[in-house]
């Protein structure tokens, strides 16, 4: 039997980010943009705030860059404050370099398992695609899908009758698929 998992982000993961006002190390998209020109030069951010006392941060999208370079959808969608282009964005490795934040997705996913038929099967294969770079630990995740326990699922990794082509111990972030044998 194959299986087709996925994981899936079902909102906006928080900032890691540390608070200058209060002692929060965390903060959430606010759903907005600011835009400033200055002469034909374009500084763009999109603003965060503090989830404990609302201070709002600014990360850094666009810096001094030349209005007629950008692309008038990109502005459109600034303007607009567009939700798709805010988890974008918030996603896009470049820009949580530039800010030197990464993203809490803790309770900001969920695994689509496609019900339980033939997980009980003496050959499972599975393959779980994700719909976002969500680092999940691989353990806890093949556990919560097969509904078993971790400590079940560490002894069949360690009887050879769990298997995959990938480091099954730590976290996972990108499309992987493994085997079960009973
Ligand atoms: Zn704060």
């Amino acid at each position: 039997m194959l299986k087709n998992w996925a994981v899936v982000p079902t909102c906006l993961p928080l900032v890691r980010r540390r608070c200058h006002a209060c002692e929060s190390e965390r903060f959430r998209a606010s759903g907005k943009f600011r835009v400033n020109a200055h002469h034909k030069l374009l500084d763009a951010w999109l603003l965060a705030l503090c989830i404990t006392c609302e201070e709002t941060a600014k990360l850094t999208v666009l810096e001094r860059v030349n209005v007629r370079s950008i692309r008038p959808e990109l502005l459109d969608r600034l303007h607009n404050n567009d939700p798709g282009l805010i988890a974008e964005l918030l996603q896009n490795r470049a820009v949580q370099r530039r800010n030197r934040v990464s993203l809490d997705w803790e309770g900001a996913w969920r695994l689509d398992t496609g019900g339980s038929d033939g997980v009980d099967d003496e050959v499972v294969d599975v393959s779980v695609r994700f719909a976002a770079r969500i680092p999940v630990r691989t353990v806890r995740l093949i556990a919560d899908g097969c509904g078993l326990s971790r400590g079940e699922v560490e002894r069949l990794i360690v009887e050879g009758k769990l298997v995959s082509g990938v480091r099954l111990s730590g976290r996972i972030s990108g499309d992987f698929t493994f085997t079960l044998k009973r």
